[in-house]
């Protein structure tokens, strides 16, 4: 047990926990700095996952405020928007990932490889495992005063039988196995001894889905064997090779603004990529794909791809970990992430100890009671039955004004609201009642519930709450938060959590578009330096900032490296 000693954590003699597991603890030797015996008495704040949530927290974080310890399975930050160009070697994987020691360091904090597993939140203690000197996992409890939860998601399987057969696309490691697959479909597709069919077969290359992550694939890969194929394996021939990206909606970038979808599909329409739309995976076998797709009379028929290679890109869902935190506390009952309040307080959580961002949570929304409660507000002051009084256009402006100066979060709800009820009362002078009302509202609730699952809302959150934190720490110096009576802090301390979209971009195969503040763009060569240089600039380090130059420049020179090791 004692190997799990790691950094300054060790296993003190304390066991505890509804396991009664080993307990790791900051460790002080005899003769450490006066700095570092403070630190220990710190609040201890723990961080699990090392992505962009957690790792923009750490960059905010005042060094020596907290007694910080971060737990991930992964020593590394990987820049996720560039992970599709890693696939086909257009980027060096390394080029992605930076190491996180170096950011836990800059906070004087801990950095354990391991896994967590579970919380005992009455006992404020994080179950954690890891595979100890023996090579054997091991539990023990981790301690804390603050928890951040950033453990991220999962490729959400929808139920679909055969997924190991595909490839997902979430991690570096996974980058690297499409890498080597696609390389050796090509080797294989060239023996002597494959057949013509297996020939299309193994050079057929299916994306199921047709959000980001998948278009921007399948652009990278048709660059990959447009470009670089015929230089390194003339034997195949052009038409031997296929790309199809399967969409379950009628478009693909369904999130994006409609001319910018069209876009990407007129692009790839050009570029033979074939996208098949409103197609609904049914089954993957080992050498093929059955979907179903309505045809012109709305009949669904059954079909079936060839292939030989998938990706299964289909949006995400929870770890298990958060599905197990999810089960045991009161309120929880998002089934597709952690719910928190505006605050980003874990909803169930004992307050003010727990904290939940990026793709693992989602702020729990109550605006639609607000607007409800205002409604009331304004049929009482007109002496009115609410449950009877039919709302003006002119009655909802004015809820919506009262609304907006008490809740600014709620500026993309009434936004979306105020949409709808125009649409609903084309000539604005006619009027709802409460039940239609309330049916709106829900309309909107099922859209607005989840943020999107993206790196850009993860960021801001880290963000929010390293500076959140920050002011925690200035309003209570030298106290121990979990010893302090301090009431509701946050709500006192900073301002509510409130996401700002700032856009969105794709790459689209020698293009990109574009979707920023509502206003869409596209365009070719000069818009992909464009996307390049947005992501240049977002780049984590000086480190990766060199590393990405010398790819693009080295693929300019040299094309891209089709080796697989
Ligand atoms: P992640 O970044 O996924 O990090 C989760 C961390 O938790 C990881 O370090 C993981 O190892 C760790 N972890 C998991 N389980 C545990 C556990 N039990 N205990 C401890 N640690 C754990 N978003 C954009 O905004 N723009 C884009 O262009 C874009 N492109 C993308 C391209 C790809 C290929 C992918 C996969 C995603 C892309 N995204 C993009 C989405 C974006 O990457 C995610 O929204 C973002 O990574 C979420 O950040 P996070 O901190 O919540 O989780």
């Amino acid at each position: 047990v004692q190997d799990l000693k790691v950094s300054e954590l060790a296993l003190s003699p304390r066991r505890g926990g509804p396991k009664n597991l080993p307990i790791a603890e900051a460790f002080v030797d005899e003769d450490d700095s006066e700095e570092n015996r403070a630190l220990r008495d710190k609040p201890r704040l723990v961080v699990l996952g090392t992505g962009w949530g957690s790792v923009a927290l750490l960059k905010h974080l005042n060094p020596g405020d907290y007694n910080v310890t971060v737990i991930s399975p992964s020593n590394h930050f990987l820049f996720t928007p560039m992970l599709p160009s890693a696939t086909v070697g257009t980027l060096e994987l390394r080029s992605l990932v930076e190491p996180v020691r170096a950011v836990v360091r800059r906070v004087r904090g801990h950095f354990l490889k391991a896994m967590a597993e579970d919380v005992c939140f009455s006992e404020k203690l994080i179950e954690v495992s890891a595979i100890g000197a023996n090579g054997e996992k091991q539990h023990f409890y981790v301690p804390y005063d603050k928890l951040v939860l950033g453990v991220g998601s999962v490729t959400n399987p929808h139920g679909v039988k055969g997924l190991e057969y595909c490839h997902t696309l979430k991690d570096i490691s996974d980058a690297r196995l499409i890498r080597n697959a696609v390389i050796r479909n090509c080797e294989t597709a060239c023996l002597p001894t494959t057949t013509d069919e297996e020939r299309r077969r193994l050079l057929s290359f299916v994306v199921c889905g047709g959000g980001p992550t998948g278009v921007e694939f399948a652009a990278e890969l048709y660059d990959m064997l447009n470009e670089d194929l015929p230089k390194y394996y003339p034997k195949l021939l052009r038409n031997e090779i296929s790309v199809h990206v399967l969409q379950s909606r009628s478009h693909i970038l369904n999130t994006y603004d409609e001319a910018l979808s069209q876009y990407a599909e007129s692009r790839f329409a050009h570029d033979s990529v074939d996208v098949l739309t409103n197609s609904r995976v049914k089954e993957i076998q080992q050498d093929k794909i059955l979907f179903t797709q309505k045809d012109d009379q709305g009949k669904v028929v059954t079909k079936e791809i060839p292939m030989g290679f998938c990706l299964w890109s289909t949006g995400v869902s929870q770890t298990d970990f958060s599905k197990r935190l999810a089960a045991k506390l009161d309120g929880q009952n998002n089934k597709h992430a952690l719910e928190t309040d505006t605050h980003l307080r874990l909803v169930g959580a004992p307050l003010g100890d727990v904290y939940a961002i990026g793709d693992c949570a989602t702020v729990q929304n109550n605006v639609s009671d607000h607007i409800v409660s205002f409604l009331r507000t304004l049929a009482w002051e007109r002496g009115k039955d609410p449950e009877k009084m039919h709302i003006s256009y002119a009655d909802w402006r004015s809820v919506a004004k009262r609304v907006k100066q008490r809740f600014p979060q709620a500026s993309d709800h009434l936004r979306r609201l105020d949409k709808l009820f125009s649409q609903y009362d084309k000539d604005k002078s006619g009027t709802l009642d409460f039940g239609e009302l309330r049916e709106l509202l829900m309309q909107i609730d099922s859209k607005l519930t989840s943020l999107p699952a993206t790196a850009q809302r993860a960021h801001q959150q880290g963000q929010y709450l390293g500076r959140k934190f920050n002011k925690i720490a200035q309003a209570a110096p030298g106290m121990q938060l979990n010893q302090m009576d301090y009431g509701d802090l946050d709500e006192v301390a900073y301002k509510p959590f409130n996401y700002k979209h700032l856009g969105s971009l794709a790459y689209v195969g020698n293009a990109a578009i574009f979707d920023i503040g509502g206003v869409g763009f596209s365009g070719g060569l000069l818009a992909v330096y464009l996307w390049r240089s947005v992501y240049f600039a977002q780049g984590v380090s000086f480190r990766t900032r060199c590393l990405l130059a010398m790819d693009w420049s080295k693929r300019a020179l040299f094309g891209r490296d089709l080796m697989n090791f």
